[in-house]
């Protein structure tokens, strides 16, 4: 089972196109303030067909037709600066850790339980845990129910994600997965579930199963009235739903959203006028700092910079999304920064 794969991520898309209280770290040297990202993915190595130059925020995603052989992303290729390069081989995990001690970054890494270890081992202090359902890529593929609570009580895991019902087609009120969910509500385990973001501009190309329509942030809500305690981790905020992902917020306390993916991989005025809106509609609090951190070790200092710069945010709001509001949520055993 060890080499079981449990991600399933925005960033999926483009791989198809060639996937008790903490502790925050304190021992460190750097003096930037700390920040927590919600939405790391365990990999060790490059996804074949990602290990390319990117150029972040494509501003385009454009047409193909049927009639030609069609590539299953729609990027724009654009040059750009800052155009962010994959790691050599082998080195992908020492660059990102180096990159968290520069940053001051502690992040919640998702995926199999051996590979969340390596990441533990070359970032003590740095790496909250978490694992899922998904039993590889595979639709349906699941983890044994029983394999999964001794994770959660037995092997350290804090949150369960990335849960990518989306990629198989499926709404998070499904019946069929009812039971890891109410497994995560009897644990009081935050979960974390992909909602929205996908396809690259072709999902119809390269991801059959997924649906657009699996992201709307509104079919949490039967899932959520069946589990009244469950706390939710709507990763990529429901882009672009942004309504129903309002209507969500307001009507259910126990739920947050991460920036992951959305971040660096739509056109840049359009993102963030997503994340203003989500906080000019008073979820300042509620907006948590993510990555979706696979490939291009300098992905996390791009996305942090987009926080950073963006001039609708006052300074506390900044400090918020980037840590303050993960802490809260994950309940994280240390004093607001
Ligand atoms: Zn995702």
């Amino acid at each position: 089972m060890s080499s079981r794969l449990r991600n399933s991520c925005f960033v999926c898309a483009l791989s198809f196109a060639s996937s008790v209280p903490l502790c925050v770290a304190q021992n460190t040297t750097s003096t930037l303030p700390p920040v927590l990202d919600v939405h790391v993915h365990a990999v060790d190595q490059s996804i074949p067909g990602m290990d390319v130059p990117m150029c972040p925020n494509t501003p385009k995603f454009l047409a193909s037709d049927p009639a030609t052989k069609e590539a299953p992303f729609g990027w724009v290729q654009d040059e750009c600066t800052p155009k962010l390069y994959p790691a050599a081989k082998g080195e992908y995990i020492k660059d990102v850790v180096a990159e968290m001690n520069r940053l001051n970054v502690t992040a919640v890494v998702f995926g199999d339980p051996a590979s969340v270890q390596k990441w533990k081992d070359a970032a003590p202090g740095r790496v909250i845990p978490g694992t899922s359902f998904n039993e590889g890529m595979n639709p349906g593929a699941r983890v044994p129910l029983d394999e999964l609570r001794k994770d959660f009580t037995t092997g350290g895991f804090k949150v369960m994600g990335e849960i990518g019902l989306q990629y198989e087609g499926l709404s998070p009120s499904d019946p069929s997965v009812d039971q890891y969910f109410a497994l995560a509500e009897e644990l009081d385990i935050p979960i974390a579930i992909h909602m929205g973001t996908g396809g690259s501009g072709r999902a119809n190309v390269g991801m059959t199963k997924f649906r657009g329509s699996m992201g709307n942030p509104l079919l949490l809500e039967d899932l959520l009235a069946r589990h009244p305690k469950l706390r939710v981790q709507v990763m990529h905020a429901g882009y672009p739903m942004i309504d129903n992902m309002l209507t969500l917020l307001q009507a259910n306390s126990h739920v947050y959203v991460d920036v992951a993916g959305l971040i660096w991989s739509y056109p840049l005025s359009e993102v963030n006028r997503y994340i203003q809106r989500l906080v000019d509609a008073g979820f300042e609090d509620r907006v948590m700092f993510g990555t979706d951190q696979v490939e291009w070790p300098k992905l996390m200092a791009y996305s942090i910079s987009i926080i950073q710069n963006a001039d609708y945010l006052t300074s506390e709001q900044k400090r918020d999304i980037l840590y303050n509001n993960a802490a809260r949520f994950l309940r994280l055993d240390t004093a607001k920064k």
